[in-house]
């Protein structure tokens, strides 16, 4: 026993490792909370090594002081890492919701970051100089970009349908296909959230088909609206009939009932002109005369996490005297960043061009060429023992929009020769800036669509680093 006494003595002092060099240095940027705790903890898995010690082992057993010191320093720098950081989605989904959906652009940062970090406009009228409205500074320009008679905005497109749908039709009924009672994923369901907003759901029609006679039927004095859901995340195909939104707004007209659409993933550009899917626009919906919108910010717009609702002046005043409207209130952050993004569709060109989300999906593949050889040459140069190669895939578009959409791209195919390619992956998922990757067939492949330039030096250096510990 007083062998291992012996060795619990040698364990170094909390003191003397804080006043190491390498973990003083670390004092400048890290509080010393996290240090002293990293120190402890460390010393602490030393003690019960010792303490698990074979009396076989006691005698071989050293404590590696570099070793610790080493440690020390990564936990030091692990828990001074922030949790909710940046990655490379080299995974090539476009709208990865679980990377965080859309990107927003960099020429609207400082208006972001002045508004977060300074008093502003929020609730206040400068003109008047009396209390203003935050839904005032994207409105107008909802309306114009749509054509609508009024905007507002919430947290995302659930609570805006929640809202819609609370407002319009409480205790009323709610007529809505079969064929759209869709799951959007993150478990919301359409039914559930009308369920939730107190309306009542009249299900017409059967999964594959239905008519509008369908709804006509349906309609009685208790109907509130008709409620037409654009099935974004997947697509029946064969023998299917869904009714025209023209046909539907007709019948409403006919019996006086408004027409809700959500329709998902809200674009206002035309993305069939890039050879994409036709996805419905929002002006489309709004010139047709529907009567409310609803759409997400984050998906195929190009913005932030937000649920956009625009239609009819009448309607949406309602919602905003709703009082279940401050509990899904938005967030300055949001509404800065909403206004920059949508500032930039006033000029459709420079929206392409700015907007990253529009720019990875009507990217060329010329360009994607181009981008995926500067990689390849990059990666080339500096790494050895991988073998590297270009080949053809395709790219998503994600966020549970144009399902069925396969984008051609380029990807690059890594596959290390002496490290196993599930290490390989988990190594870049966990490299200081983590590396979204996907396997197959053995390879780690990155899809260059999806990665900014800005970004190959980092993946460059990720693989050496992790080449050189490993390789
Ligand atoms: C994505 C989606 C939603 C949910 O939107 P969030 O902004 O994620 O809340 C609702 N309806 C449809 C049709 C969708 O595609």
């Amino acid at each position: 026993m007083s062998k291992k006494r012996d060795l619990f003595a040698q364990i170094p002092k909390v003191d003397d490792l804080l006043n190491k060099e390498q973990i003083k240095s670390l004092g400048e940027k890290v509080s010393r909370t996290i240090i002293v705790e990293s120190v402890r903890e460390n010393i602490d898995r030393i003690r019960k090594k010792i303490i698990k010690l074979k009396d076989c082992d006691v005698d071989t057993f050293k404590i590696d002081y570099d070793e610790l010191l080493e440690n020390i320093v990564n936990s030091i720098n692990n828990k001074n890492m922030i949790n909710l950081r940046k990655v490379i989605n080299a995974t090539g989904v476009v709208l990865h919701t679980n990377l965080g959906r859309a990107l927003l652009c960099e020429s609207i940062k400082k208006d972001v970051w002045d508004v977060a970090s300074s008093y502003s406009t929020l609730e206040f009228d400068i003109k008047s100089g009396k209390r203003g409205s935050r839904y005032a500074h994207v409105e107008g320009i909802l309306s114009k970009l749509t054509g609508a008679e009024s905007a507002m905005v919430v947290n995302n497109n659930a609570a805006a349908v929640l809202l819609v749908l609370g407002t319009l039709a409480k205790n009323k009924e709610v007529i809505v296909s079969r064929g759209q009672l869709v799951e959007i994923g993150g478990a919301f369901r359409v039914p559930d959230v009308m369920l939730q907003s107190g309306a009542k759901l009249v299900e017409v029609g059967t999964t594959n088909k239905t008519h509008l006679l369908d709804y006509e039927d349906a309609i009685n004095e208790e109907t509130a609206a008709l409620l037409k859901v654009h099935t974004s995340n997947y697509k029946i195909i064969g023998f299917t009939q869904e009714v025209d939104l023209k046909d539907l707004i007709v019948l409403g007209k006919k019996y006086n009932i408004p027409i809700i659409e959500d329709i998902g993933s809200g674009t206002f550009v035309d993305f069939s002109r890039f050879g994409l899917c036709k996805e419905p626009t929002v002006q489309e919906s709004i010139t047709m005369g529907v009567d409310i919108v609803t759409f997400s910010g984050d998906k195929l717009l190009g913005g932030p996490q937000a649920g956009i609702i625009v239609g009819k002046k009448k309607y949406i005043d309602q919602m905003k005297k709703n009082p279940i409207t401050r509990a899904f209130r938005v967030d300055k952050l949001t509404l800065a960043a909403l206004e920059g993004t949508l500032r930039l569709y006033l000029n459709e060109k420079e929206a392409l061009r700015k907007i990253p989300t529009l720019r990875m999906l009507t990217i060329s593949l010329e360009e994607i060429k181009q981008k995926a050889d500067l990689l390849y040459k990059r990666l080339n140069e500096n790494i050895k023992n991988c073998f590297i190669e270009k080949i053809n895939g395709f790219s998503q578009v994600g966020g549970g929009s144009m399902p069925l959409e396969k984008l051609p791209t380029i990807l690059i195919s890594i596959k290390p020769k002496f490290l196993s390619i599930n290490k390989f992956e988990e190594m870049l998922r966990n490299n200081k800036t983590p590396i979204i990757t996907r396997i197959s067939e053995d390879r780690v492949l990155m899809d260059v669509r999806t990665i900014d330039e800005n970004e190959f030096n980092m993946i460059v250096e990720g693989i050496v680093n992790i080449l050189s510990n490993w390789g």
